[in-house]
Protein backbone atom coordinates (compact mmCIF):
# COMPACT_ATOMS: atom_id res chain seq x y z
CA UNK A 1 0.00 0.00 0.00
CA UNK A 2 1.10 3.47 -1.01
CA UNK A 3 2.47 5.23 2.33
CA UNK A 4 1.02 8.56 1.22
CA UNK A 5 -2.57 6.84 1.57
CA UNK A 6 -1.30 5.89 5.27
CA UNK A 7 0.34 8.67 6.50
CA UNK A 8 -1.38 10.41 9.49
CA UNK A 9 -2.29 14.06 10.11
CA UNK A 10 1.17 15.30 12.38
CA UNK A 11 -0.38 17.62 14.11
CA UNK A 12 -3.48 15.03 15.06
CA UNK A 13 -0.28 13.46 16.46
CA UNK A 14 1.26 15.89 18.11
CA UNK A 15 -1.95 16.55 19.40
CA UNK A 16 -2.92 13.81 20.65
CA UNK A 17 0.74 13.29 23.15
CA UNK A 18 2.08 10.60 20.73
CA UNK A 19 5.19 12.48 19.64
CA UNK A 20 8.48 14.16 21.61
CA UNK A 21 7.00 17.10 20.97
CA UNK A 22 6.10 18.86 24.37
CA UNK A 23 2.47 19.85 24.84
CA UNK A 24 2.88 23.33 26.44
CA UNK A 25 -0.72 22.80 27.31
CA UNK A 26 -3.72 20.62 26.43
CA UNK A 27 -7.29 20.40 27.69
CA UNK A 28 -10.58 18.05 25.77
CA UNK A 29 -10.49 20.90 23.00
CA UNK A 30 -7.16 22.27 22.38
CA UNK A 31 -3.45 21.83 22.34
CA UNK A 32 -0.27 24.22 21.86
CA UNK A 33 3.72 23.51 21.10
CA UNK A 34 6.32 25.17 20.06
CA UNK A 35 6.54 25.54 16.36
CA UNK A 36 9.76 23.42 14.72
CA UNK A 37 10.61 26.20 13.05
CA UNK A 38 10.16 29.58 15.27
CA UNK A 39 9.58 32.85 13.43
CA UNK A 40 10.76 34.68 16.41
CA UNK A 41 11.76 34.37 20.33
CA UNK A 42 8.18 33.16 20.87
CA UNK A 43 5.94 30.83 18.29
CA UNK A 44 3.58 28.63 19.35
CA UNK A 45 1.09 26.92 17.36
CA UNK A 46 -2.61 26.26 19.12
CA UNK A 47 -4.71 23.71 17.18
CA UNK A 48 -8.04 21.80 17.97
CA UNK A 49 -7.56 18.14 19.33
CA UNK A 50 -10.18 17.22 16.68
CA UNK A 51 -9.24 17.11 13.30
CA UNK A 52 -10.56 20.90 11.84
CA UNK A 53 -8.65 21.16 7.94
CA UNK A 54 -8.58 25.09 8.18
CA UNK A 55 -10.30 28.37 8.14
CA UNK A 56 -12.22 27.59 5.32
CA UNK A 57 -14.05 23.95 6.33
CA UNK A 58 -15.53 25.92 9.68
CA UNK A 59 -18.71 26.62 10.43
CA UNK A 60 -20.34 29.50 13.01
CA UNK A 61 -20.49 25.84 15.42
CA UNK A 62 -16.69 26.72 15.60
CA UNK A 63 -16.70 29.94 17.23
CA UNK A 64 -16.44 29.34 20.78
CA UNK A 65 -13.34 27.45 19.55
CA UNK A 66 -11.66 30.11 17.66
CA UNK A 67 -12.12 31.89 20.60
CA UNK A 68 -10.68 29.71 23.31
CA UNK A 69 -7.80 29.31 20.72
CA UNK A 70 -7.32 33.16 20.73
CA UNK A 71 -7.53 33.86 24.39
CA UNK A 72 -5.35 30.64 24.68
CA UNK A 73 -2.92 32.92 22.75
CA UNK A 74 -2.59 35.84 24.87
CA UNK A 75 -2.23 34.00 27.95
CA UNK A 76 0.55 32.21 27.09
CA UNK A 77 2.21 35.41 25.21
CA UNK A 78 1.53 37.51 28.65
CA UNK A 79 3.26 34.67 30.67
CA UNK A 80 6.53 34.45 28.44
CA UNK A 81 6.53 38.44 28.93
CA UNK A 82 5.10 40.06 25.84
CA UNK A 83 2.74 42.51 24.85
CA UNK A 84 -0.19 40.98 22.93
CA UNK A 85 -0.89 44.18 21.28
CA UNK A 86 2.53 43.96 19.76
CA UNK A 87 2.34 40.12 18.95
CA UNK A 88 1.18 38.22 16.03
CA UNK A 89 -2.00 36.17 16.13
CA UNK A 90 -3.50 34.30 12.84
CA UNK A 91 -4.05 31.82 10.58
CA UNK A 92 -2.07 30.96 6.95
CA UNK A 93 -5.72 30.20 4.56
CA UNK A 94 -5.34 27.93 1.90
CA UNK A 95 -3.47 27.72 -0.54
CA UNK A 96 -0.56 29.47 1.57
CA UNK A 97 -0.46 27.00 4.41
CA UNK A 98 1.48 23.81 4.82
CA UNK A 99 -0.08 21.63 7.35
CA UNK A 100 -3.81 21.03 6.59
CA UNK A 101 -4.86 20.74 10.37
CA UNK A 102 -5.85 24.28 11.64
CA UNK A 103 -3.62 26.09 13.60
CA UNK A 104 -3.30 29.40 15.33
CA UNK A 105 0.36 30.76 14.82
CA UNK A 106 1.04 32.86 17.87
CA UNK A 107 4.09 34.99 17.37
CA UNK A 108 5.86 37.41 20.17
CA UNK A 109 8.85 38.93 20.89
CA UNK A 110 12.61 39.48 18.82
CA UNK A 111 11.66 38.32 14.89
CA UNK A 112 14.00 35.61 13.37
CA UNK A 113 15.51 36.21 10.08
CA UNK A 114 13.13 33.36 8.98
CA UNK A 115 9.75 35.34 9.38
CA UNK A 116 7.47 35.18 6.36
CA UNK A 117 4.95 38.10 6.20
P1 LIG B 1 1.44 27.06 7.83
O1 LIG B 1 0.75 25.79 7.36
O2 LIG B 1 0.55 27.87 8.72
O3 LIG B 1 2.00 27.90 6.72
O4 LIG B 1 2.72 26.65 8.67
C1 LIG B 1 2.85 25.43 9.35
C2 LIG B 1 3.78 25.63 10.52
O5 LIG B 1 3.93 24.39 11.18
C3 LIG B 1 5.20 26.09 10.12
O6 LIG B 1 5.51 27.26 10.87
C4 LIG B 1 6.08 24.90 10.48
O7 LIG B 1 7.35 25.30 10.98
C5 LIG B 1 5.27 24.17 11.55
N1 LIG B 1 5.47 22.73 11.56
C6 LIG B 1 5.39 21.90 10.49
N2 LIG B 1 5.61 20.63 10.86
C7 LIG B 1 5.82 20.66 12.20
C8 LIG B 1 6.10 19.62 13.16
O8 LIG B 1 6.18 18.43 12.85
N3 LIG B 1 6.24 20.03 14.45
C9 LIG B 1 6.14 21.32 14.84
N4 LIG B 1 6.32 21.60 16.13
N5 LIG B 1 5.88 22.32 13.95
C10 LIG B 1 5.72 21.99 12.66
ZN1 LIG C 1 -5.21 16.55 12.05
Amino acid sequence: IDRILCRPCIFCVIADGSTPTRLIYKDDEIAAFNDINPAAETHILIVPIDHVKSVKTMTTDHIPLLEKMHQKGIDLLKERGHDPEQSRLGFHVPPFNTVDHLHLHVVGGVMKSNFRK
